[in-house]
């Protein structure tokens, strides 16, 4: 492959100033930037990044660039370099660019007066609601914690009478440069963190902080129709940020409380029903619950124990959904318990009547005969 004029890659005359090369390879490197290609124009953007910055390390050296003037690509080798150098000892990519865009590209870092600016971070908050609740919708209270400047100290961390000073490791600054090759690096100040400040008698009140944790009282609008594992999220309602930088968000994961009758599934609703033995055969009208009050249904004669009987519309209307879900009434057959003498009697006489029938009393019975005949034949 033959080498692109390192002029021409960066797009400036032969006699470009320093300047000049200097404004054309940062344009260039912006261009090529991981953050503005992805997918597929990565890879192309990583190569002409390559070339850029190997073009501008030899314009940007006054010796090279006079080698190379004179002897072109022969001239300026950049393998015949040290170890470490050139352009195939150019490490990771998005590494390089975070350090020499430090200071380009402002982002979350960089800020008011230098000083490093971060986001607060998000808080999570754990609600539990009654299904009812869920399924109506709320408006709730809840508290979380909110941080107040501290009275004591006025928000400076510093003890009362005395005061935070510069940080003279950055000069207050929050950042300190660091050169690597030709790029600045921009890096936060290990001794004040950031802040700019030491406070070298901190506020007992606030222990330095300048403000202090408090409660605060949050309306909270829970829609209708949330399910368990939603999260609902209150812009700003995080920890506040630092320098100036925007608080973060609360989230406010919603837990449904088990409840004694109903179970959700999506936004159908399912309920055990229990049944007598006597109304599961002689049919008859049932009493069910729903969200939404009593209801009563038909059962018809017959009914067996698993039967489903289906509620349309008694289920949850889902957040985002046009149409409520149902309700599914499950028909569970009771046995009778604790029975006298007398009821004893009536059953067996009602089992002799039955037998002489020939079992076609007993559908599930008579079917599961005949299987197990087969079954040991
Ligand atoms: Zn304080
Ligand atoms: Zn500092």
């Amino acid at each position: 492959m033959s080498k692109r004029d390192y002029y021409e890659v960066l797009g400036v005359p032969k006699n470009a100033s320093d300047d000049d090369i200097k404004k054309a390879y940062r344009k260039l490197a912006m261009k090529y930037h991981p953050d503005r290609n992805q997918g597929d124009a990565a890879k192309n953007a990583e190569e002409k990044f390559k070339e850029a910055k190997e073009a501008y390390e030899m314009l940007s050296d006054t010796q090279k660039r006079a080698a190379y003037d004179q002897y072109g690509h022969a001239g300026v080798d950049p393998n015949m370099r040290g170890p470490g150098g050139g352009a195939e000892g150019f490490g990771g990519f998005a590494e390089a660019f975070g350090d020499i865009f430090g200071d380009m590209f402002g982002g979350a870092r960089g800020g008011r007066g230098g000083r490093q600016v971060y986001r607060g971070s998000d808080l999570s908050y754990a609600m539990d609601i009654s299904l009812e609740e869920a399924a109506n919708g709320k408006d709730a209270q809840i508290r979380i914690p909110s941080w107040d400047s501290c009275d004591t100290c006025h928000g400076s961390g510093a003890k009362p009478g005395t005061s935070a000073k510069t940080c003279t490791t950055c000069s207050g600054a929050g950042v300190v440069q660091m050169r690597q090759g030709f790029f600045s690096v921009q890096q936060t100040c290990p001794h004040c963190r950031g802040t700019g400040k030491i406070i070298p008698e901190p506020c007992t009140a606030c222990h330095g902080q300048g403000k202090i944790k408090r409660q605060k009282t949050l309306e909270v609008k829970i829609p209708a129709g949330i399910d368990d594992g939603m999260r609902i999220r209150s812009t700003g309602n995080g920890e506040p940020g630092t320098n100036g930088g925007p608080p973060g968000d609360l989230y406010i994961e919603i837990r449904i409380r088990k409840h004694d009758i109903f179970e959700r599934d999506g936004d159908d609703l399912h309920c055990q029903v229990p049944v007598s033995f006597i109304t599961a055969a002689l049919g008859g009208e049932i009493e069910v619950p729903t969200l939404q009050g009593k209801a009563v249904i038909d059962i018809p004669e017959g009914t067996q124990a698993g039967k489903q009987f289906r509620l349309r519309g008694k289920g949850i209307k889902g957040v985002r959904a046009s149409y409520p879900g149902d309700l599914y009434c499950h028909i569970v057959v009771e046995t009778p318990v604790k029975l006298t003498e007398y009821q004893r009697k009536l059953l067996r006489e009602l089992e002799e009547s039955l037998k002489k029938g020939g079992g076609k009393h007993s559908p599930s019975a008579e079917s599961w005969t005949d299987r197990l005949k087969s079954f040991f034949s």
